[in-house]
């Protein structure tokens, strides 16, 4: 037993664990809601890793691009293609909602409280990026204003040159500490997502899905439709690399994000799969997904585009043209805004609902279902960044391909531990 187990990738045991607490939520009820625990115990190991990961990495993947004209360059193809592949999420997420329409016939009656944050206005969002105080960013975990800071301080390290070399040696070994910590919280996931699971399926059963069934249907279609064809052609046409190696590549961060839904929270996973299964660079790992993780949310805009059909639908009003060109547009800001934590979606929704004049009560109705809606776009988050970080590296020449196609030596390569 215990050798087959050794013999088994670490996303074959992810999906085994997923798969068995998924039966045993459905099989025990509310019985398995004592193995919630072990996947509490999990995100908590995730969420210890976050903030040194993201600000070690992020710092080291700066100071490796001493090249200002090459950061300047990767920083903006990030950003360029993390906001295309957004704008056409939120496209296929309208466009599925318009056509399987599920907000038409939905009684308007719920019983999900929610406490309606008011999301932050854009402006805000840009402004609230600039730290006051770094120290305090760190201990309150404010992703966005430590990537500011790291950004800042890499390049401060970079322009220091030989004087900055003592902190960027120290910042380099912090990141590869944190890589070792990550490898090891990561070799329990299979039991956190086990835990993780059973207790998604106990407290929604079967009886939740039917209810709302069309949203979630109409959002994991979307998501399957932008994952395989937005995605694994980008990766064929502009990568000229095969999806399925890639597919099969992140299936880990896949796993971790789908029960975790947090992408921040998958950052360790993603990092890894992405260094370790496809080949990609750490200069470049470590600029581009810590990046990914706060403002690239594919999943998060797509579920948007639909609830923002359901709740227009539901509610009988009609939209105009120029009102689903406002939706891909603040939709697509708002998901920059979006922190990678469980259910920041459902709370940003408020903002594209708004943007459109249509009620936002309407957050009530999806809120019922929301971990559901959220297991698929986080999934699909995550999917984005390893996607975009692949497409850079690529065309950085920075992608060991021997790696990608698994025909590393790896023996040869011990840098690269396969998971
Ligand atoms: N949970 C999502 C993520 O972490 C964000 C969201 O709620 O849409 O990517």
């Amino acid at each position: 037993m215990s050798s087959v187990l050794a013999k088994m990738s670490l996303w074959q045991k992810i999906f085994i664990g997923l798969i068995l607490g998924l039966a045993t939520g459905l099989i025990f009820g509310e019985q398995a809601l004592v193995l919630k625990p072990l996947g509490t115990l999990f995100i908590n190991l995730i969420k210890m890793l976050i903030v040194p990961l993201i600000f070690t990495s992020l710092i080291t993947g700066i100071i490796s691009m001493e090249d200002l004209t090459k950061m300047k360059r990767v920083g903006l193809k990030t950003f360029v293609i993390y906001l295309l592949t957004t704008a056409v999420a939120i496209t296929i997420g309208l466009g599925f909602g318009t056509i399987m329409e599920p907000g038409v016939g939905v009684s308007l009656t719920t019983t999900a409280t929610v406490t309606a944050k008011t999301a932050p206005a854009l402006i805000d969002t840009i402004l609230n990026m600039i730290t006051k105080n770094p120290v305090a960013s760190l201990t309150n975990g404010n992703i966005l204003q430590i990537i500011f800071f790291a950004i800042i301080l890499g390049i401060s390290i970079n322009l220091a040159g030989e004087k900055g070399e003592p902190v960027a040696k120290f910042f380099t070994s912090f990141s590869e500490v944190m890589y070792k910590m990550t490898e090891l919280v990561i070799k329990f996931a299979p039991i956190g997502v086990f835990g993780l699971m059973a207790w998604v399926s106990a407290s929604y059963g079967l009886d939740v899905l039917v209810g709302l069934g069309k949203v979630i249907l109409v959002v994991y279609l979307a998501s399957i439709v932008h994952v395989l064809l937005t995605m694994g052609l980008s990766i064929s046409l502009f990568a000229k690399l095969s999806p399925f190696k890639f597919f099969k590549g992140i299936l880990s961060a896949q796993s971790v994000a789908f029960t975790t839904t947090s992408s921040s929270g998958t950052l360790p996973v993603t990092t890894d799969n992405v260094v370790n299964n496809l080949g990609v660079s750490k200069p470049i790992t470590s600029f581009v997904l810590p990046l990914g993780a706060t403002i690239n949310m594919d999943g998060t805009a797509l579920y948007q585009g639909v609830c923002v059909l359901f709740v227009a639908q539901a509610f009988g009003i009609d939209l105009t043209f120029g009102n689903y060109i406002t939706i891909i547009l603040t939709a697509t800001l708002a998901s920059i805004g979006t922190a990678g934590v469980p259910g920041a979606g459902l709370i940003m929704l408020s903002l594209v609902l708004a943007s459109v004049g249509l009620p936002i009560e309407g957050i009530a109705i999806i809120a019922g279902i929301d971990r559901i809606l959220d297991m698929a776009r986080t999934t699909v988050n995550v999917t984005g960044d390893a996607m975009v970080s692949l497409l850079v590296a690529k065309s950085e020449g920075e992608l060991n391909e021997d790696i990608y196609n698994g025909t590393a030596d790896l023996q040869a390569s011990p840098e690269f531990i396969k998971s």
